[in-house]
């Protein structure tokens, strides 16, 4: 692969960053993934706001304009020959001269950006959409600070690892009862042809696809309705799914052991599977 380290195109063999980065002491630095299908990036505008916002909220400067950002990933995609797939960003505090809790000044300090392509042909053909997920019900352990996408991702790490034990596929965190979100996706139930999901608050990632989905959704006319709600309101849901940049929408057909509904992908996810690729390729650039 070639990927991009602060500035220079190298091959990912050569790519080399500082143990004094903060990303690595630290989790000091922020992310995004943006889909790619038939070599075009998804939803790009949105994800670099909310790459803005994460770095404004950690008092980080962006080292390269929305247009650079752009014209990096586009070039990725050429230079990696990707047609479908993903491309992960990152952005750190950068290597200062030894470890500090206080942070560099970044005059002398300058921000680590790096980016890579990750190829998955079929992307949106993922076979796991026909039959459906299974997850668990957790704790949630994360700090309050959730909709700003940190690089922080040991508790989802050891929420998908408690997952796979389970035999199931993810896990959806809960807090004071509620469901706040998946390891690395937005949640929601559907009940009597309403889509249900958690407001928008610290308390979850703001999903770039969420945002996309729920406009669509309301666009078609489907009623959305945004408030929290519990596994045992999932459980005896007609429906479940999830969203996230690299799954689109994707059923949940299994809830702790249980089946959801009719233990069969449901037609609300499946139609906003459709839609949401549909005008997503469409708006693609
Ligand atoms: N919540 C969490 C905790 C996530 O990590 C992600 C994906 N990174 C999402 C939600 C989905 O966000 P998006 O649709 O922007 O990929």
């Amino acid at each position: 692969r070639t990927v991009y380290l602060n500035g220079d195109y190298l091959p990912e063999t050569e790519a080399r960053v500082s143990i004094f980065d903060r990303g690595f002491l630290m989790a000091d630095g922020v992310y995004e993934v943006t889909s790619v299908l038939d070599g075009k990036l998804i939803d790009f505008d949105g994800h670099a706001v909310r790459l803005e916002r994460s770095l404004r909220e950690l008092d980080m400067d962006s080292p390269v304009t929305r247009d650079e950002l752009l014209a990096i990933h586009r070039e990725l995609v050429a230079r990696n020959g990707i047609t479908d797939g993903m491309i992960y960003l990152q952005i750190t505090r950068g290597a200062p001269d030894d470890r500090d809790f206080v942070f560099p000044d970044p005059e002398t300090t300058p921000p680590t950006i790096v980016l890579f392509t990750q190829n998955k042909p079929g992307l949106a053909d993922n076979p796991a959409a026909r039959v459906g997920i299974k997850v668990i019900g957790i704790e949630d352990q994360r700090w309050g600070r959730r909709d700003i996408k940190t690089v922080q991702l040991l508790y989802p790490s050891l929420g998908k690892m408690m997952a796979k034990k389970a035999g199931a596929d993810d896990a959806w965190m809960i807090e004071d009862g509620m469901v706040t979100e998946g390891t690395s996706n937005n949640a929601y139930i559907v009940k009597g042809g309403k889509i249900i999901t958690r407001a928008l608050s610290n308390d979850i990632l703001h999903g770039i696809t969420r945002a996309a989905v729920l406009r669509f959704a309301r666009e078609a006319q489907m009623e959305v309705e945004e408030r929290s709600f519990s596994i045992d309101e999932a459980r005896a849901a007609d429906e479940a799914f999830i969203t996230s940049a690299s799954t689109f929408v994707m059923p949940v057909v299994e809830l702790d052991g249980q089946p959801v509904g009719n233990g069969q992908p449901g037609p609300v996810a499946a139609r906003l599977r459709e839609i949401y690729l549909d005008e997503s390729r469409k708006a693609a650039i």
